[in-house]
């Protein structure tokens, strides 16, 4: 298909008895900033391993722009692999570092600065050509081998943890700053990473890894609001969890009790699409997305519990409650913080938590 960058298909690699990556098929689509997320050990690495041609898979096949690369080296494969390490020569300028390649390609000079100073134009180094990499921050390090991949104009760029050894504030300035290079020079990025927050702010589309296997593909509002599994909405986010039993179902609401907490009336959650045949569920709540109050606020929401507070944090941007609603069920809720006037609760207060019926996903066990 034209508009697929890279398809893999049915991929299996064992590292010795490790099953790395376990028949994982994914598109990426051309132009777009794909990031594949999942916890450590997830197959990740290997992956995007895979597709820059350092490992060979035992199954399966890899195709970028529909040309197939079994048995084509990494030098001659359209990709680029930006190092976590950064992996620079500390004793060349940057201008060197990323005319590197097209020096060992033989680029002819003309071709060769013309194209180096267009890649670091992209990155906002031109005024820094000259210095050694140790004369540079950690962001513009970065953003050096990244000029480095874009020199060879390849169709896909492949990132590993790119933003990983940066600080906090670094990092987040970094993720827009990526994302605004990827969206100028139109290629596609695969980027992997085992932060949720980074993947949601930086990718078009995010594929939801864990032990080898895709568990979902989709936009970051799509993973984030609408996990397909519990291993979904509890790598991305933090989710309060509720296991019941579906009493009635509607057009695009169905009711739910749960033996675990005491309600007065079933709760009203979202439907699922397709059928409901399963009658056992799991309600998932972010703890953005709950609203907590003295009063049952009779009419302004579908849900109200009543729960008693257990743990109170400040953050400085937000209020931060754990809250128990029974034996054995804890759920957290998270307030922005809206100043002096804001109603604060203190521990052991009873409240209610309400939430609307769109506000949770349910999940069919
Ligand atoms: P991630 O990038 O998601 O952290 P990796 O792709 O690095 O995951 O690793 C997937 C699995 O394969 C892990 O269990 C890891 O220990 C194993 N693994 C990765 N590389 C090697 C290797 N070179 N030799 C043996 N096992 C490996």
């Amino acid at each position: 298909m034209a508009d697929t960058s890279v398809e893999l298909r049915d991929l299996v690699k064992y590292h010795g008895a490790t099953l790395a990556v376990d028949h994982l098929s994914l598109e990426v689509r051309a132009g777009e900033f794909f990031s594949i997320l999942g916890p450590s050990g997830a197959g990740k690495t290997t992956t995007l391993r895979l597709v820059g041609g350092f490992e060979r898979p035992d199954r399966g096949e890899i195709l970028v722009e529909g040309r197939s690369m079994q048995n084509v080296p990494p030098n001659l494969r359209p990709v680029n692999l930006v190092f976590q390490t950064y992996a620079l020569f500390p004793h060349m300028t940057v201008f060197n570092n990323v005319a590197f390649g097209l020096e060992m390609r033989r680029i002819r000079r003309a071709e060769l600065r013309s194209r180096v100073s267009a890649a670091l134009d992209m990155v906002k180094l031109s005024d820094k050509h000259s210095r050694l990499p140790s004369q540079l921050s950690g962001g513009e390090q970065q953003r050096v081998a990244l000029a480095r991949a874009l020199v060879n104009r390849p169709a896909v760029v492949l990132l590993d943890e790119p933003l990983g050894a940066l600080d906090q504030q670094l990092r987040q300035e970094m993720q827009l700053e990526l994302k605004a290079i990827q969206k100028q020079v139109g290629i596609t990025f695969i980027c992997v990473t085992h932060h949720q927050e980074e993947a949601l702010t930086m990718s078009d589309r995010v594929a939801v890894m864990n032990h080898g296997r895709v568990l979902q593909v989709g936009s970051p509002q799509e993973v984030y609001e609408s996990p397909t599994s519990e291993v979904v909405a509890r790598f991305i986010g933090l989710s309060n969890h509720l296991s019941g039993r579906i009493v009635t179902v509607g057009g695009t609401t169905c009711r739910i009790t749960s033996p675990d907490i005491p309600t007065t009336q079933p709760l009203l959650v979202r439907r699922p699409p397709g059928p409901m045949e399963a009658n056992r569920v799991m309600l998932l709540l972010r703890p953005e997305r709950l609203h907590v109050s003295q009063d049952a606020q009779a009419g302004r929401f579908d849900n109200a519990v009543s729960a008693r507070i257990e743990k109170v944090t400040y953050t400085g941007s937000e209020m931060q409650y754990l809250l128990r609603l029974s034996d054995s069920v804890l759920w957290r809720a998270r307030l922005p913080n809206s100043g002096a006037r804001q109603e604060r609760f203190r521990v052991g207060e009873a409240v209610f938590l309400c939430w609307n019926a769109d506000d949770g996903v349910i999940l069919t066990e």
